[in-house]
């Protein structure tokens, strides 16, 4: 099912680094299992958004409900219960895929098996072994993916997903948001692939300069 309860809901949000504002009153409401691609040009918010969602960034001004937790008063609970693919990840280099991997679903309160069975999905079954220090970036970026699936987040936030997977990587991204809607699980996503995204996504949402762009206005990708 899609757009039931909302699971996000922004209003009028503003976020800052070193009090410069870079989101400037976005209006937002999500609900449960829709997979809403955020668009837009480089240094439009996008990452700064998702990373406000996971509650990493501290709301300056606006109302902000994630999971039904409101962000002005507890991001903590909101950091543990979203999963985050971003730019970085929050691996340890000597440890194995495989115990990364278990190391994150059991901190989440998942079990080993739930992290084995997101290291399947992502195609990582064959390098469980390998030290995370020994992974190419792609390789980093399919365990990241994992060990978001691997911690059953309600809400899924994923930077620039695509970008770094091989083709059978993509695909098994693909099968994730595909998959996501008749799963419950809600998607925010922040991409430059819109061809790639579209047919994948139930909803797709512009920002430019901080601010969302009303459906129907022209936006460069
Ligand atoms: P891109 O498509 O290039 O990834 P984006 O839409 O994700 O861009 P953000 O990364 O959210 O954009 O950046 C929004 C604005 O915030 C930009 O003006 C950027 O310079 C600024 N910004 C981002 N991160 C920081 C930071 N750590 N400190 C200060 N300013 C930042």
């Amino acid at each position: 099912m899609t757009d039931a309860t909302p699971l996000l809901e922004l209003r009028g949000v503003r976020a800052a680094y070193d009090r410069i504002d870079v989101l400037f009153g976005v209006d937002l409401v999500v609900g449960q299992g829709s997979v809403v691609a955020l668009l837009g040009p480089n240094g439009a918010g996008k990452t700064t958004l998702l990373r406000l969602c996971a509650g990493l960034l501290p709301l300056r001004s606006g109302e902000a409900e994630v999971l039904g937790v409101d962000l002005g008063r507890d991001r903590r609970s909101v950091r543990r219960r979203v999963g985050l693919v971003g730019h970085e990840t929050s691996c340890y280099d000597d440890l194995t895929v495989r115990e990364n991997a278990r190391f994150a679903a059991r901190a989440a309160g998942r079990t080993e098996d739930a992290a084995d069975r997101a290291l399947e999905r992502v195609g990582l079954g064959g390098l469980t072994d390998v030290a995370h220090g020994r992974l190419s970036q792609g390789q980093r970026r399919r365990l990241s993916l994992a060990i978001a699936l691997a911690r059953d987040p309600a809400l899924l936030l994923l930077d620039e997903p695509h970008a770094g997977l091989d083709d059978e990587g993509r695909a098994a991204l693909d099968g994730v948001l595909a998959d996501a809607p008749a799963a419950g699980l809600t998607v925010l996503l922040a991409s430059h692939e819109v061809d790639r995204t579209r047919p994948l996504v139930t909803r797709e949402v512009r920002l430019v300069a901080g601010r969302v762009v009303p459906d129907g206005s022209a936006v460069g990708q």
